[in-house]
């Protein structure tokens, strides 16, 4: 099919593709706040949002591009505060806290109700972390509908939006992490990414997400279209009634179980977006701001193993080792265990490890770095065996594996004693180093490499082979066996990245021969 047919095609099926230029992000409830659900943005009807594309040809640069051309609102001042602030939301979390304040000051706690309040601070908690985060925005596994309106009561009692609302803006969030196209981008502040996003009005729209699959499904439309009763019902009404019909404790029951459980639910899920960007390691990657800490963890339900979530984001899990504190990921293998679950998402374990080696490698790499290394053979000056023996005259030097080293600052610190090296001064001890009179350690090789000052033409010489025979040709005589023995010792001692193979002589001859070909001297 040619391309006019195709663009024919495009405009009789009515698809069409603007050119990238015109395009602009599609409208989305993103105005609404956590409190009060959209109906699919301030102009669009219902029917208009459901028939919206989600996912329009982005073009490749969208971040960028979109960035350029929709300008953020102006930063937030205190002569602009009182008009950029989301009154509904920043009300519902100012007051809510300073009514539990007073509830908790006028109401006396019975042992009951504070079991309750865990009890209910801990379901509606999992609402979110196992129902609007792991399930609907990142489908992590598959939950039956009985589970799924589970979820979704429990959730609306965690009051923090729809879960159509709730999962656009974490896609958004995970898509562009660290951008100001993330809803609730770390990079904006501690303060910002805790609260700050949803008392203010945002100051630019999210990046786009798409959600198409949220929209199908009759548990999310049900939550969206009843929200406001249902967080009276299950943020309210629910705690109070349980405890009143089951020990008489309506006034605990609702300030306790209520209103205090609904604030810690509310910064325990807020702590998700700032502590979890904030506070521990970065296991897997640490490209962006995401951490790993046991701490978030404690606080969030188990969402704390926040760095490994935005690599694996797919994956049901936050935390993979079997201590680590994760009751959202119990709750979800306890679920699958009585057959309300199913089809538990895990990334292959291969590479996950894989994230995790390239880390640790990343950190020694800095050790390494921090560290004074010998200098590579290339850095060093090449010293004929006439000159090397002409200069050892003057000063302490010595060959070890094709090295010239000056030992004048460790003669007196030798363990064997001064005598041992001063009697050497001039020769190649590589036959009694590595065993010929002591077996040295790593260490002692490791010591033995910083004292480099020179390389010998021709690599490893023994002081019998005569050098002549080097100095035109590079092809090596072949050493003696019992030289070639000394050298398979030696070779277990190479450290890795160490570019220096004591038996490869003619490699080492390559390495110092100059511009012009010709054998190096000093
Ligand atoms: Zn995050
Ligand atoms: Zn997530």
């Amino acid at each position: 099919m040619s391309a006019a047919e195709l663009r024919q095609r495009g405009v009789e099926s009515g698809l069409r593709t603007p050119p990238a230029d015109q395009m602009s992000p599609p409208q989305s409830d993103d105005e609404s706040n956590f409190v009060v659900p959209s109906r699919g943005g301030k102009k669009a009807t219902k029917k208009d949002s459901l028939a919206q594309p989600e996912e329009p040809d982005m073009p490749d640069d969208y971040v960028t591009r979109t960035l350029a051309r929709e300008p953020a609102l102006p930063p937030i001042e205190w002569k602009n505060l009182l008009s950029e602030i989301q009154w509904v939301s920043a009300i519902v979390l100012t007051t809510t806290p300073l009514l539990a304040i007073y509830g908790m000051c006028t109401t006396s706690l019975n042992w009951k109700t504070f079991v309750w309040a865990v009890i209910y601070y801990f379901m509606t908690g999992l609402g979110i972390t196992a129902g609007h985060h792991r399930l609907w925005a990142h489908r992590s596994y598959i939950a039956s509908k009985p589970l799924e309106y589970l979820l979704c009561l429990w959730g609306a009692g965690a009051v923090q939006g729809s879960i159509h609302w709730w999962a656009r803006g974490h896609r958004a969030h995970h898509r562009y992490t660290d951008t100001d196209l993330d809803p609730y981008g770390a990079h904006f502040g501690l303060l910002w990414s805790h609260l700050g996003w949803m008392i203010v009005k945002p100051r630019r729209k999210p990046g786009v997400a798409d959600i198409s699959d949220l929209r199908k499904n009759s548990v999310i439309k049900f939550n969206h279209k009843f929200y406001l009763p249902l967080i009276f019902i299950m943020g309210f009404a629910v705690p109070t009634l349980v405890a009143h019909f089951g020990w008489q404790d309506a006034r605990g029951g609702f300030f306790y179980a209520g209103v205090a459980r609904l604030v810690f639910v509310h910064h325990s899920t807020f702590c998700v977006n700032s502590l979890a960007h904030y506070l521990g390691e970065a296991t897997f990657d640490n490209k962006m701001t995401p951490r790993d800490s046991f701490f978030t963890a404690l606080v969030t339900v188990g969402e704390g193993y926040h760095n490994f979530h935005h690599q694996f984001p797919m994956d049901f899990r936050n935390a993979i080792q079997w201590y680590q504190y994760d009751p959202t990921k119990w709750f979800i293998q306890s679920m699958q265990a009585i057959g309300l679950a199913s089809h538990l998402k895990t990334f292959p374990d291969n590479e996950i490890q894989k994230g995790r080696i390239a880390m640790k490698l990343q950190k020694l790499h800095q050790e390494q770095a921090s560290l004074e290394w010998p200098k590579h053979s290339n850095d060093l000056p090449v010293l004929s065996y006439e000159d090397f023996k002409e200069e050892a005259a003057s000063r302490p030097l010595v060959i070890l594996h094709g090295f010239v080293l000056d030992v004048s600052g460790f003669m007196d610190s030798h363990p064997g004693g001064r005598a041992l090296l001063s009697t050497r001064t001039g020769k190649d001890i590589s036959t009694a180093f590595v065993g010929g009179v002591y077996d040295h350690s790593r260490s002692a090789h490791s010591l033995a490499a910083q004292m480099r000052v020179g390389v010998l033409d021709g690599g490893y010489i023994p002081p019998q082979c005569k050098m002549d025979a080097v100095e035109d040709t590079p092809a090596v005589p072949t050493p003696p066996k019992d030289e070639r023995d000394i050298c398979d010792v030696a070779r277990k001692y190479i450290t890795p990245g160490e570019a220096y193979v004591v038996t490869k002589r003619s490699d080492l001859i390559a390495n110092v021969r100059d511009s012009q070909g010709r054998v190096g001297k000093w």
